[in-house]
């Protein structure tokens, strides 16, 4: 059996697109059988030996699940061929039955992300979704294109999230309202609380939390949701919004705020900082951390994003030189 890399691989499914995982079997000599199965997707019989390969596919799952069990079981092979002593590697790798994307073993994870890899490869995902953030009908588009789930294309999508201009993607997967798993492009999840976050996207489907785009699925007792997050707002809020956002009808916690903000521009307003917005605004947070430590309620709107926003807005307004006035 020839050895293909894995950027060979992506790169044969991208030429080959949409019929990647197909075109690499061809390559590699794999046969593939389509046959009825219970209880599995479909299982891959590799003799390292011998190299020769023969994949299962159960013949009465749906059509996108047949074809993402093809491209699990081609990056097995992948896996085993790119592996540094091949011949220890697994020779019998059966399809777990819980399905894409949902098994605990990082072996399966790995896995899963290569076939999402040759069924909707990153360069057809930058081309086919130029604007950010994707919506669910995009995605769709998109899914339909490859013959595949939009769970594949959102999970692509996560692992590719910086190529393809996003700050941040995540998917969290929910099983019986419990969440399964999650992986953000970042390392750190993008949805505090994926259950909270999870529902109110179901209520409203497309929610626009300023710069974060979430869509969720449903499926039986799974669901998954898809956050994408961008470089830039979609609309920028403005002081107004976040003011309202930050502090309500409190008069009392808007009033220390403005306070700390005349007292610190004030005093920094002969020194060279001056000018630097978000030097005067990192120095405000540094200080107020600490003048306001046994102040909690205040503590927890210093330290939100939207403060630092509503900050810059704020400062920029009260450092912008004044407009020329009337004369006469
Ligand atoms: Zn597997």
């Amino acid at each position: 059996m020839r050895r293909v890399s894995l950027e060979e691989a992506f790169a044969l499914a991208e030429q080959h697109f949409p019929a990647g995982p197909e075109a690499l079997c061809e390559t590699l000599g794999m046969s593939v059988r389509y046959a009825a199965c219970v209880g599995t997707e479909g299982w891959c019989v590799h003799n390292c030996a011998s190299g020769n390969t023969r994949i299962t596919i159960n013949s009465r799952s749906p059509r996108v699940r047949q074809r993402f069990t093809l491209a699990h079981e081609v990056a097995h092979v992948l896996r085993i061929l790119n592996a540094p002593n091949p011949a220890t590697s697994p020779t019998h790798v059966p399809w777990p039955s819980a399905g894409p994307f949902v098994n605990d073993l990082a072996e399966e994870r790995v896995v899963d992300a290569i076939a999402a890899d040759l069924l909707i490869p990153r360069g057809i995902l930058r081309v086919r979704l130029p604007h950010l953030p994707a919506t669910e009908r995009e995605i769709a588009a998109v899914a339909k294109a490859a013959g595949i789930s939009p769970w594949v294309v959102c999970q692509a999508m996560t692992a590719h999230a910086s190529a393809l201009g996003l700050s941040g993607a995540e998917v969290v997967f929910i099983r019986q309202d419990r969440v399964d798993f999650r992986r953000s492009s970042t390392g750190e999840p993008l949805v505090a609380d994926a259950k909270g976050e999870h529902q109110r996207a179901l209520v409203t489907s497309d929610a626009a939390l300023s710069n974060t785009a979430s869509i969720a699925y449903k499926h039986e007792t799974v669901s998954l949701l898809f956050v994408q997050r961008t470089v830039a707002p979609r609309s920028a809020p403005s002081a107004d919004d976040l003011r309202k956002q930050l502090f309500g009808e409190d008069r009392s916690l808007q009033g220390s705020f403005a306070g700390a903000i005349g007292a610190w521009t004030n005093r920094h307003r002969s020194s060279a900082s001056f000018a630097n917005v978000d030097a005067l605004i990192t120095g405000f947070i540094a200080h107020y951390t600490q003048h306001w430590s046994k102040k909690p309620h205040l503590l927890a709107v210093l330290r939100s994003d939207a403060c630092r926003q509503w900050l810059l807005l704020v400062l920029r307004a009260k450092l912008s030189p004044p407009r020329a006035t009337d004369k006469g």
